[in-house]
């Protein structure tokens, strides 16, 4: 097992779980691993199935990915293929061919395929080393990407009774998990539940004030790196990726209002590190593997903790640090409610509700981002301090604003609580917009009382104000505020108010991760051109010639020997075989270039 993982993959060490996985599958026992994004799995089974004599078929929902999956398999020297319905008969022939003549270690194929009656009596004439089942949630209905094809995988265990089964998932709900034991039948299986933690991504939640401003600053702070933005609607997609354009940014969109060509050559460009942002709705991020995004930015609120969970996990799979950022503000709470109170069915909306406001709280309490999470997912984090959420970084101190909220809330009330909190903003504010003069506002006895500060700490105070429940914002399109009994208590100067302020905001470090030397980052930006070079000579994502965690372990210890490249996380045999004269010439010419630039 040691000798392969360093061999063929290149890795010195078993992340946690894919050694216990591994030692059963060469048992032939049963396996359920529920692992997070980036935990690792596909070498849980890529190993087993290079040692075990037959072939593997691994039974994956996403034909666009297979590709790449077979590609990354290729290219540490494992015998892989595909069978779906996007090739010519001719190519299916082939690996027709190659599996009946026992040269496959790996196969994939999508559910819809399994079912047919002809490819079932072609698998009883091979040697199946083991079946896996990827995504293996998509059998529940529980799952957030049920997929109805999948229910016939019921027959596995049936069909092949003495081959072991294994199927993976990154969803972490319990009663999902459940429901795949149940649906598959799995015999005694092992079961692993890894810890749902990313301690490479950094969390942090930022007031929204100004969207637009607000997602340039984080672009323009990590120049040249992949990310994605996620907002609701196509039409916010359409705009913010037309904003970051004109810009200068390279941005694409992504959502399901897009042609299939146009959505698939988006995709692929940001696969290929052709385009560095995608901004998207949530149809995107299911059909990628992309191991090097490094920042997710989520510009509206997401609709539950698990789908915040789900697409923040898509940065950083290579174990890199990665930031996840949310704007949110109580003021884009009304939008999500009038969407939820449009939906017909009761059942639905009553679930929609209560997701979304346990993503408002998450957001808006001040409780370490990542215990929240975890304690979602019925694990609990035990240290006081993450060291990288945005709660845990900040100093914070609770200010008395008791005296600015009895401004807003006079004015609510000399206004007859018929009004937004823009308008409301602007009469403590003192504009003189129109509306203001219109409605005479000009002449109340708040207004204008608030110069002191700018309109965005107003905005931040309403913010507190209903989040603490003094406030309230009616249903609809164009809510209004209107005050609870607190607001009542604080104007009688019955009760006082404080409001969380961060006082400095420390860019976020992960803690400590597989590797952490310092590298030479102009080092790295060759090596990242040359791997984008080869990867197109060869038609192949870049991620897939070396991770960035790789590039990073070159820029660190510049291995100027076949020895230290071997020794180089991420480099086996092949990859050396294929790549490293390129890799070491490079780093050569540099080194010297440097050293003469020293002298
Ligand atoms: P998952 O499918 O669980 O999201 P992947 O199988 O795509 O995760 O693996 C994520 C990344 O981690 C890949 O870049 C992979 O090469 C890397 N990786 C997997 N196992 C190890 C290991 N033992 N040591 C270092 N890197 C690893
Ligand atoms: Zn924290």
């Amino acid at each position: 097992m040691q000798n392969t993982l360093r061999k063929v993959f290149g890795f010195r060490q078993f992340r946690p779980n894919q050694e216990s996985v591994v030692r059963a599958i060469l048992e032939k026992r049963d396996v359920l691993a529920v692992m997070p994004t980036g935990g690792g799995k596909s070498l849980c089974y890529q190993l087993p199935a290079v040692l075990l004599p037959g072939t593997c078929m691994v039974i994956s929902p996403l034909i666009a990915l297979m590709k790449d999956q077979v590609d990354g398999a290729r290219s540490n020297g494992i015998r892989a293929a595909f069978l779906n319905s996007s090739q010519s008969s001719d190519e299916r022939d082939e690996v027709m061919h190659n599996l009946l003549s026992n040269s496959l270690d790996l196969l994939y194929v999508a559910p819809e395929r399994f079912i047919l009656s002809h490819f079932r009596e072609t698998l009883s004439r091979v040697q199946l080393s083991m079946a896996v089942i990827d995504e293996a949630h998509c059998i529940s209905e529980w799952g957030h990407d049920f997929r109805p094809d999948y229910l016939s995988l019921s027959d596995l265990v049936t069909l092949f009774p003495h081959t072991p089964v294994a199927a993976f998932t990154a969803t972490a709900t319990h009663r999902v998990q459940q429901d795949i034991l149940d649906r598959l039948a799995l015999r005694n299986p092992l079961i692993v539940r890894a810890s749902f933690d990313r301690p490479n991504l950094i969390y942090d939640v930022c007031f929204k004030d100004n969207a637009d401003a607000q997602m340039v600053a984080l672009l323009k702070s990590n120049p040249g790196k992949a990310g994605i933005i996620y907002r609701t609607s196509r039409k916010s997609v359409s705009d913010t990726a037309a904003m970051l354009q004109a810009k200068g940014f390279r941005a694409l969109p992504y959502h399901a209002g897009l042609s299939d060509t146009e959505r698939k050559r988006n995709q692929e460009a940001f696969i290929r590190d052709e385009a560095d942002v995608i901004v998207a709705t949530i149809a995107f991020g299911m059909g990628i593997d992309k191991s090097n995004i490094r920042f997710v930015i989520h510009a509206d609120l997401p609709k539950s903790i698990e789908n915040y969970y789900q697409e923040t996990g898509r940065a950083g799979r290579d174990g890199e640090p990665a930031e996840c950022t949310l704007l949110f503000t109580q003021g884009d709470i009304p939008k999500l409610r009038f969407f939820i109170d449009s939906m017909v069915d009761e059942t639905e909306r009553a679930r929609a509700l209560g997701a979304l406001s346990k993503v408002i709280t998450f957001a808006s309490s001040s409780v370490c981002r990542r215990k929240t999470l975890l304690d979602y997912f019925g694990e609990s984090y035990s240290r006081q301090n993450c060291g990288s959420c945005d709660i845990c970084l900040g100093t914070r101190e609770l200010v008395d604003c008791t005296l600015q909220a009895q401004m807003v809330l006079s004015a609510m009330v000399r206004t007859e609580e018929r009004f937004g909190a823009i308008h409301i903003v602007d009469i403590v504010t003192g504009s003189q917009n129109k509306k203001i003069l219109d409605f005479g506002h000009d002449h109340l006895k708040t207004y204008g009382v608030g110069k002191g500060h700018d309109k965005k700490y107003w905005r931040r105070l309403i913010d507190e104000l209903l989040a603490q429940q003094v406030i309230k914002k009616s249903e609809g399109l164009y809510p209004t505020l209107f005050l609870l009994p607190k607001a009542g208590r604080i104007l009688k100067h019955e009760e006082r108010i404080d409001m969380v302020r961060v006082l400095d905001k420390k860019k976020g470090q992960p803690h400590p991760i597989e590797s952490d030397a310092p590298y030479d980052s102009q080092l790295f930006e060759l090596l990242r051109s040359l791997r984008k070079q080869l990867a197109d000579e060869q038609g192949i994502p870049p991620y897939v010639v070396f991770s960035d965690r790789t590039l990073h372990d070159m820029a660190a210890h510049l291995p100027r020997t076949a020895e230290a490249m071997l020794a180089v996380s991420g480099v086996g045999e092949i990859k050396l075989e294929r790549y490293g004269r390129q890799f070491l010439r490079l780093i050569d010419r540099y080194g010297s270039d440097h050293s003469n630039q020293k002298s």
